[in-house]
C-alpha cells in the first residue's frame, strides 16, 4: 500500500459529555504491523474512543498522534488522508449503488473537491475515477468480492457486505485501520473468514489493525496485544494471555 508504517498513539486522553467522563485518561499505543484490540463492557468507552480518534470527538485533554502528526489538530474530515481507515458496526453502505461503487466511496475523502468534483465530472476527474475504479477494483479482489462488483451491494449476504464496507475503508490506503465490531451478527464460520481476512490485511497489506470486537474468541485469537476499558479507565494492556487471567479484566466482565 506504500505507505511508511507508523505507530497510532493514544496518549492521556479525556473525553467529556457534560458530568460523564467518557474516557479518563487514556493511553495505548496500535505498534506497526500489529493487530490491537480494544476491549471492554458496554459503555467502557470503546466507539467513543474510535470516535476521538477520527476527530469527530474532541478532547478534554492528551493528545493522539500518527506518526509524527498530531491527529488532535487535524480537522475530522482530513484524518482519512493521513492513513486513518474505519469501518463501521452498522453498515454504511449504499444498498442500490454497485458494490464496486460503495467501494469507490472511500476516495471521495480523499479528493480535493470532494464529492461536488466528482458530481460535476470534468475531463481529469474522469481520468482520475478511472484510476480509482481500478484501484477499488483491486482491493475487492483482494477481499474476494471480485464476482459481485456490479451487484447492487444490497444483494450480497451479511459478510460480504461487511467486506465491501472494509474495501470502502481500505481505498484511503490507510496505515492505520479501525474495525467496529466486524464479527457482529456472523455465525461461526462467517466470524473465522473475518479472522482470517484481518491477518490477510495485517501480513498482505502491512496494515496495523485496531479492533473493537465482542467475540473473545475471536480478540483472544488474533490480537497481538489487548487494552480494556472499563467505566473510560483503561484497566489492563498487555498480550492476550495476560489480559485473560488479569483479576481486575475479570471483575469487570463479571460484574456486567
Ligand atoms: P462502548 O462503545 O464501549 O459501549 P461508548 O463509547 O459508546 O461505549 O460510551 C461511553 C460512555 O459515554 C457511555 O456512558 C455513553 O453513554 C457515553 N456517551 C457516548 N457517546 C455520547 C454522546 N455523544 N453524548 C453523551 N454521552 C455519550
Ligand atoms: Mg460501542
Amino acid at each position: 500500500v506504500g505507505r511508511d508504517v507508523q505507530p497510532l498513539e493514544v496518549d492521556g486522553i479525556t473525553v467529556r459529555f457534560g458530568g460523564i467522563v467518557a474516557l479518563d485518561d487514556v493511553s495505548f499505543t496500535v505498534r506497526p504491523g500489529t493487530i490491537h484490540a480494544l476491549i471492554g463492557p458496554n459503555g467502557a468507552g470503546k466507539s467513543t474512543c474510535f470516535n476521538a480518534i477520527t476527530g469527530i470527538y474532541r478532547l478534554a485533554s492528551g493528545t493522539i498522534r500518527l506518526g509524527d502528526t498530531d491527529l488532535t489538530r487535524t480537522a475530522a474530515h482530513k484524518i482519512p488522508a493521513l492513513g486513518i481507515g474505519r469501518a463501521f458496526q452498522n453498515l454504511a453502505l449504499v444498498g442500490t449503488s454497485s458494490v464496486l461503487d460503495n467501494a469507490m466511496l472511500g476516495r471521495y475523502a480523499l479528493t480535493k473537491g470532494g464529492f461536488v468534483q466528482y458530481a460535476v465530472r470534468a475531463p481529469w476527474t474522469m481520468r482520475q475515477e478511472r484510476r480509482h475504479q481500478q484501484r477499488a477494483a483491486e482491493i475487492c479482489d483482494f477481499l474476494g468480492l471480485s464476482a459481485h462488483l456490479h451487484k447492487p451491494a444490497a444483494a450480497l449476504s451479511y459478510g460480504d457486505q461487511k467486506r465491501v464496507d472494509i474495501a470502502r475503508a481500505l481505498n484511503v490506503e490507510p496505515t492505520v485501520l479501525l474495525l467496529d465490531e466486524p464479527a457482529a451478527g456472523m455465525n461461526a464460520s462467517e466470524t473465522a473468514e473475518m479472522a482470517e481476512l484481518i491477518h490477510q490485511i495485517r501480513d498482505e497489506l502491512g496494515i496495523s489493525i485496531l479492533l473493537v470486537e465482542h467475540d473473545m474468541g475471536l480478540v483472544m485469537g488474533i490480537a497481538d496485544r489487548v487494552t480494556v476499558l472499563d467505566f473510560g479507565r483503561r484497566i489492563a494492556d498487555d498480550v492476550p494471555a495476560a489480559v485473560q487471567r488479569d483479576p481486575e479484566v475479570i471483575r469487570a466482565y463479571l460484574g456486567s
